[in-house]
C-alpha cells in the first residue's frame, strides 16, 4: 500500500483523487469487498468487459470516467442495467457523444442485486487526525446527511458504537420484521478503513458510497480516494 501511495504522489506531488485503477490497487491491499470491475477505453473493450462481468441476470453497469470527475450520476455518467452487447455498445457511444471531450474511458461492473445503500469513509480532522464515518449512503446523502464518526484507530467497542449512532441504524440492525444486514461484514469494512487511515497519513479522504449491504454480504460499488 505504501508503494502505491509513493508512486501516485511521485507522479502527482500536489496529491489528488486516485484514478479507478490505482484506487482498486490500493483498496485491494486492505481486502475491501469491492465489486468486480474492469476498465474499458473503447466500445470493443466495454463489450468484452461486460461479457466477462455480467451478473447472474446478465446485467452490467457502465460509469464514465475522467480525471476530476466527482458526482457521476448527477451528470448522467452512470448507466445501470445494460443487457447484451448491443446495449453496451449503445451506452458507450452515448457516453462518448456526451462526454467525449473529457472522458478517458469507462468502468464496467456487474449490476449488483438489491441492498441497503450505506456510506463508509475517512476524513482528516485538523486537530484529531483521521475519523472513520458511517451512515446512510446513496445519491441522497448530501441532502439527508446522516453520518456518525469515531476517531481512528477504532476498537471493537468503537466500531459497534459507530454503527449504532446514525439515525439509519435500525436499517442495519433490523426493524419492522426486516432482519439485520451483514453486521460483521460492515464492521470489517469500518475496521479496515481505520487500519488504512492509521497506516497511511497521506490519506486525505476516502468514501465508499454506496456500500450495498444485504443480510449476508456487503459490496462496495463506488469508492473514491484522495491522497495528499
Ligand atoms: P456517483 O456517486 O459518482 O454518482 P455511483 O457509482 O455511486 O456514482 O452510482 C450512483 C448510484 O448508482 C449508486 O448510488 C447506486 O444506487 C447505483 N449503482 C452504482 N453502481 C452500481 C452497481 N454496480 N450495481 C447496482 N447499482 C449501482
Ligand atoms: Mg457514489
Amino acid at each position: 500500500a505504501r508503494e502505491v501511495v509513493a508512486r501516485f504522489l511521485g507522479n502527482h506531488p500536489e496529491g489528488g483523487w486516485l484514478d479507478p485503477t490505482t484506487a482498486a490497487e490500493l483498496l485491494g491491499h486492505y481486502a475491501f469487498p469491492v465489486s468486480p470491475w474492469a476498465w474499458a477505453s473503447d466500445e470493443a473493450e466495454a463489450v468484452q468487459a461486460a461479457e466477462r462481468l455480467a451478473g447472474a441476470d446478465g446485467a452490467v453497469v457502465m460509469k464514465a470516467y475522467w480525471p476530476g470527475l466527482v458526482h457521476k450520476s448527477a451528470l448522467g455518467a452512470v448507466v445501470l442495467d445494460l443487457r447484451g452487447p448491443e446495449q453496451v455498445r449503445a451506452a458507450y457511444g452515448d457516453l462518448t457523444r456526451r462526454f467525449g471531450d473529457h472522458m478517458t474511458g469507462v468502468v464496467v461492473q456487474p449490476l449488483a442485486g438489491r441492498g441497503t445503500e450505506l456510506f463508509a469513509g475517512v476524513v482528516q480532522d485538523a486537530v484529531f487526525g483521521p475519523l472513520v464515518l458511517f451512515g446512510l449512503g446513496g445519491t441522497a446523502t448530501e441532502v439527508l446527511t446522516d453520518h456518525a464518526a469515531r476517531l481512528a484507530p477504532l476498537t471493537d467497542v468503537d466500531v459497534r458504537e459507530l454503527m449504532r449512532s446514525p439515525r439509519c441504524a435500525p436499517l442495519v440492525f433490523g426493524h419492522r420484521g426486516g432482519g439485520p444486514l451483514d453486521v460483521p461484514g460492515l464492521e470489517q469494512v469500518l475496521l479496515r478503513l481505520s487500519r488504512m487511515a492509521c497506516d497511511l497519513p497521506e490519506l486525505a479522504e476516502m468514501d465508499f458510497n454506496p456500500v450495498l449491504a444485504r443480510a449476508e454480504s456487503v459490496v462496495v460499488v463506488d469508492a473514491r480516494v484522495r491522497l495528499r
